[in-house]
């Protein structure tokens, strides 16, 4: 039987890859065990390589059955890129060329196949199903087959007869959205027999999230968009209107954009969408009509305009982003104003579950609102809990100060009871300013208490403070009833117990935007030089795929051209120790991007300019591989002490180092107490003797980067 280790060699040969990611290979052992399992994770975790590897490593062929025929070309294509025989068979063939791939399904010349749930069901398919050396069932997008999902299929429903006539041939069902009820169908319609179940986290950690205040929208973007000159991005919009304004006026700043959305006639919608996957056109402008059947893996932004109707929406429109594990962003505006278009919406539609669909866009308001880590919120909406903040969104890297509110909350809270919870929060805040508009007059609201006791805040910087009052639970907005306030019974405890409130305020919310911002326009010179290597190999991408017809993500990933413009590779060896190089694109691509590299470095070194960081970057790909800091020095022809120097390093600037491998826990402890009884700054002589020269150089070096990380 086939074993992990034979599928970790698969990995790196066909994929180019390293190790798994986390349950692929658990995934990959029950099929060997020919076990029947669900696979539950999220869009861009690595579903394919779950069955891939199977079919690849085993006798046979997989068969693959999938509702997009648009995927089923681009996986293809991208199998074949990675030296391994595959075909799809769906109604976009002609008879010759159908035929032509149930021969060689037929002949075993094939190690995937992919096929639309119709062929797979037609009568004149079984004959051949039988014949053929199967390894495999794959269903992609198995939630297709509930009802109860979105993306109902009725020819799902038929992919019964696969257990019902193959028994003995495992299936893998997978899919990046099912709850509890639809994970039931699936197993239940397919008919799998003691199938094991794998879910996923839905963590995408490499996805940096952020949300704007929705003022000055467009300045904002093209700011955005300068900082990510050349990177392909979506930026999502409320109307189909608005999509084609943006792109228009995108277009007038010489910003390469397009539109999309569902009135366009389809020649053109598949165009834009062509022209996005092909790198011809940077950024789509587009209402959620697009994305799906899109698999392009080097979206590096994702942007909305308006705020998404729930976090459902939400986290699939980002998750297409950054498929490759590269860095990428999510960035929303969001405005108070945005809330009440969307309510509207809501209300206008009539459907039965409005109630619903109002609780919902609340906890998206929330989110957007939140002054805590935000991958927080996200993660526990779908019911999964993160231990620390997650250091990449942007309420982590720059954490709001906080100042006591208890007297600016008294007199919001205050003037809402005195108003009789009749007043909405516009009107709240024009009386906390004291205002003299007919209508306040007119009500008499110009002779209540707290009338005017506000009119130091202005009324810009009272709706965020109100905002954060509502999230905190102190006020409620009563949506049946005209949107006004109400007190809660958090309220009372805050206006007759004393109960301190902490909130943030304005002025501190804007600073840390503008850190942020400057934070991405001082790029240091080592960045530059990378992103110039970076275009180089980039543009060498595009034109070697625009020469073989498929798209430039297909060639090398994102992911690869980062780490080929950060360690620049000039021999085989290391040229193939990047991550996405297997045999097949080493032979094909290896030499064409090498001579791009040296002639770059030639370049650079005439001109006088050092590069940084590569070697250890080349013994990072090493330990990646699983090798030992002895063979790693052998191979690089360096001392082990120069191995460990770059390991702490590397530890030290957040890349996955398993330090336990080189110092236990215990050591870790008594390096800890011995560092925690000196003063910085620290000697490692001084700790090495503090510690009876017991634990080598070494050790204290990965002890204390330890140290510095946990505090
Ligand atoms: P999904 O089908 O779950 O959306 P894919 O199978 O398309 O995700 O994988 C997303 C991306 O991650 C692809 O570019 C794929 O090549 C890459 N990938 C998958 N497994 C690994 C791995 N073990 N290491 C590195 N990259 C991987
Ligand atoms: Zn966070």
């Amino acid at each position: 039987m086939m074993t992990v280790d034979f599928a970790k060699d698969a990995l790196k040969k066909y994929f180019g890859y390293d190790n798994f990611r986390p349950m692929q290979s658990e995934i990959i052992e029950a099929i060997y065990a020919k076990t029947d399992t669900l696979v539950l994770m999220p869009t861009g975790g690595g579903k394919s390589v779950c069955y891939q590897i199977p079919a690849v490593t085993q006798e046979g062929v997989c068969l693959v059955v999938s509702p997009l025929i648009s995927l089923m070309k681009d996986q293809v294509e991208g199998l074949r890129a990675n030296g391994v025989p595959a075909a799809y068979l769906n109604s976009s063939l002609n008879s010759a060329e159908q035929n032509a791939v149930e021969n060689d399904l037929f002949n075993g010349n094939i190690k995937l196949l992919y096929v639309s749930p119709e062929k797979l069901v037609s009568q004149s398919f079984l004959p051949l199903l039988k014949q053929a050396k199967i390894n495999l069932f794959a269903i992609d997008e198995a939630h297709c087959i509930s009802s109860w999902g979105h993306d109902f299929r009725p020819e799902y429903k038929k992919l019964r007869f696969l257990k019902e006539q193959f028994s003995d041939i495992p299936l893998v069902a997978l899919t990046a959205t099912a709850d509890k009820v639809t994970r039931r169908d699936i197993i239940q319609q397919l008919g799998l027999q003691n199938p094991r179940v794998f879910i996923a986290s839905f963590d995408r950690p490499n996805i940096s999230l952020n949300v704007r205040p929705g003022q000055k929208r467009f300045e904002q973007i093209l700011a955005f968009i300068q900082q990510h000159a050349n990177q392909a991005g979506i930026i999502y919009c409320l109307s189909r209107k608005s999509t084609e304004d943006l792109a228009s006026k995108l277009r007038e700043k010489r910003i390469d954009a397009a539109a999309y959305h569902a009135g366009l006639d389809p020649a053109t919608r598949s165009k834009v969408q062509e022209d996005f996957i092909k790198d011809d056109v940077q950024i789509v402008c587009a209402t959620i009509a697009f994305g799906m059947g899109i698999d392009k893996s080097n979206v590096r932004w994702v942007v909305h305009y308006n705020l998404p109707k729930n976090m459902e929406s939400y986290y699939q429109e980002i998750g297409r982003a950054g498929r490759d594990g590269a860095r990428s962003d999510a960035l929303l505006f969001y405005s108070f104003r945005d809330v009440m278009v969307m309510r509207e919406i809501i209300s206008n539609n009539q459907s039965e579950n409005e109630a619903v669909q109002l609780s919902k866009l609340e906890r998206i308001q929330q989110y957007a609102d939140s002054l805590i880590c935000r991958r927080k919120i996200l993660l526990n909406y779908f019911g999964e809990n993160l231990d620390s903040d997650c250091g990449n969104c942007d309420v982590c890297k720059n954490p709001p100060q906080h100042f006591d509110g208890t007297i600016i909350a008294q007199k919001a809270l205050s003037a809402v009871a005195r108003a009789k919870e009749k007043v909405g929060i516009r009107l709240l805040i024009d009386i906390l300013r004291g205002s003299q508009r007919k209508e306040i007059i007119e009500l008499g609201y110009d002779r209540i208490k707290t009338y005017g006791m506000g009119a130091d805040i202005s009324a810009y910087d009272w709706q965020h403070l109100m905002a954060q009052l509502i999230n905190l639970g102190l006020l409620e907005i009563a949506y049946d009833q005209r949107n006004v306030l109400k007190l809660t019974s958090l309220s009372r405890a805050v206006l007759f117990e004393s109960k301190k409130v902490q909130l943030v305020r304005m002025a501190d919310i804007k600073q840390r935007q503008e850190a942020e911002k400057n934070k991405v326009k001082k790029k240091s010179v080592k960045e530059r030089v990378r992103d110039e290597l970076f275009e180089i190999l980039r543009k060498l991408r595009r034109d070697i795929a625009q020469k073989s017809g498929i798209p430039p993500y297909l060639v090398f990933s994102d992911a690869s051209l980062e780490q080929m413009a950060a360690s620049r590779p000039v021999t085989e060896f290391d040229f193939s120790m990047i991550s996405g190089v297997g045999e097949k694109k080493l032979k094909q691509y290896g030499q064409i991007f090498m001579s791009k590299i040296k002639e770059f470095i030639g370049d650079k070194a005439s001109a006088g300019t050092t590069i940084q960081g590569a070697t250890q970057l080349q013994t990072l790909q090493l330990y990646n591989r699983g090798f030992s800091p002895e063979r790693i020095a052998m191979e690089r022809g360096i001392s082990e002490q120069t191995v460990y120097d770059h390991l702490v390093k590397m530890y030290a600037k957040d890349q996955k180092i398993d330090i336990k491998r080189f110092v236990s826990s215990s050591e870790i402890k008594r390096i800890m107490e011995v560092v925690a009884s000196l003063e910085p700054p620290y000697k490692l002589r001084q700790i090495y003797e503090a510690l009876n020269e017991e634990i080598p150089y070494y050790k204290i070096r990965f002890g204390l980067a330890y140290y510095y990380k946990k505090r």
